[in-house]
């Protein structure tokens, strides 16, 4: 089975005011309860119908009128989850805070189908539990008739509310082209192939209208001196909505050239760079705008695709000697300054040695040749686990990466 999440809209113009007053109550009591709940862990559980609220020095008992008692099971499950992982990272070394109270909430976890939201694909509802009326929603037909559904989230953006619903699907055989390619991820063209094909860039710059919002936000704020009236939370809303736009530009972009990569090639080497500390260095505006930590991520987790340890001198290294010339960020193109060897593209010459590095760690580790990759796809996948994180065994290089 494959796991996919479809994302469907509620239809704002079937919503009155009431309802949409509804919502946001609902959104208001997920968050009362979950902090209820981090103040006093012993004392609140998902049996209560009341909760204690801070306002100002006081507490005020409220009641919890539309969150249904499964929500609030699965907000206290959330608040475990993530007291967990703060461990996890603790044991880890990492500085950690406690748990913080949220002033907002806009996310609600459904867990079970049928019991805590239910769908009517005929009349496209959706309906949530503790709600009486259901909500008309546009978007239901991406779901497949076969598909098992699984578990929901309620989510509250800037432009609207949306559920997320995941589902499991059969597995359907994906036949791939007898090709291989190595990516070198870069600043001036972000994703170079070694087999020749253009270069890619996928780079989102920050919208006319983001800067738009922005600045007619912080005039009228200059104006009233600071003063939050009604209309700075409406161009508030204007800003975030630009945001939004911006980054489901920017996730379309990732999505469509991890799509056209995974499917183009049955053997895929990348190299395992450091893009977060790009972004610290020099080029901090160029990673953030971006897409390509996205794209890394998305083929990491594809089981054709091979990563080569980040510590691989890729850049440096001659194809012919194996030995290693340091070349300044200007100079594109490659000299070896050993024996002469010539490339026209820096880039290009990287993606290559990527690309052979790759099939040689495989082919050493498998017994077999990269052509048979497709056969051993599960065995690729469970080598890159093997690798992460540590530096995988260097054939002939190995020897010239201590001269550096
Ligand atoms: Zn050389």
């Amino acid at each position: 089975m494959v796991c996919r999440c479809f994302e469907v809209k509620i239809d704002r113009s079937k919503l009155s005011k009431k309802r949409r007053e509804e919502v946001n109550l609902l959104f208001r009591e997920a968050k009362w309860f979950r902090n209820a709940f981090i103040a006093d862990m012993e004392g609140v559980t998902y049996k209560d119908t009341t909760v204690k609220v801070k306002v100002g020095d006081e507490f005020e008992t409220r009641d919890i009128t539309l969150l249904g008692s499964q929500i609030r099971q699965s907000i206290i499950h959330g608040v475990k989850e993530s007291l967990k992982s703060l461990r996890a990272l603790k044991e880890n070394g990492k500085k950690v805070g406690r748990l913080r109270f949220k002033s907002v909430c806009n996310c609600i976890e459904l867990k079970q189908y049928h019991v805590t939201y239910d769908i009517d694909m005929d009349r496209s509802c959706i309906r949530v539990q503790g709600i009486k009326k259901p909500f008309r929603v546009r978007g239901l037909e991406q779901i497949p008739a076969d598909a098992e559904i699984a578990n929901c989230k309620f989510i509250r953006k800037a432009s609207g509310l949306y559920f997320h619903i995941t589902c499991f699907l059969p597995k359907q055989e994906k036949i791939l082209p007898d090709r291989s390619v190595g990516i070198d991820f870069g600043i001036k063209d972000n994703l170079t192939f070694s087999d020749g094909s253009a270069p890619v860039n996928v780079c989102v710059p920050e919208s006319k209208g983001i800067k738009l919002a922005s600045r007619r936000m912080n005039k009228a704020l200059k104006r009233s001196g600071g003063k939050k009236g009604s209309n700075h939370y409406k161009r508030r809303n204007d800003l975030r909505r630009a945001y939004e736009k911006n980054a489901n530009r920017k996730k379309d972009l990732a999505c469509k050239t991890v799509h056209d990569i995974v499917n183009g090639y049955n053997f895929v080497a990348i190299q395992d760079e450091m893009i977060g500390n790009w972004h610290k260095g020099l080029f901090g505006k160029e990673v953030q705008h971006s897409a390509m930590g996205v794209i890394k991520r998305r083929l990491k987790n594809s089981p054709n695709v091979y990563v080569v340890s980040r510590s691989f001198p890729s850049t440096q290294i001659c194809p012919v000697c194996g030995k290693l010339t340091r070349h300044s960020l200007d100079k594109r193109d490659y000299d070896c300054m050993w024996c002469g060897y010539h490339h026209n593209s820096r880039d290009v010459k990287a993606a290559e040695v990527i690309l052979e590095e790759a099939k040689k760690i495989y082919s050493s580790l498998s017994g077999r040749e990269s052509s048979e990759s497709c056969a051993g796809q599960a065995l690729c996948s469970e080598t890159v686990d093997q690798f992460q994180g540590k530096a995988p065994p260097m054939g002939s290089y190995a020897r010239y990466a201590g001269s550096l």
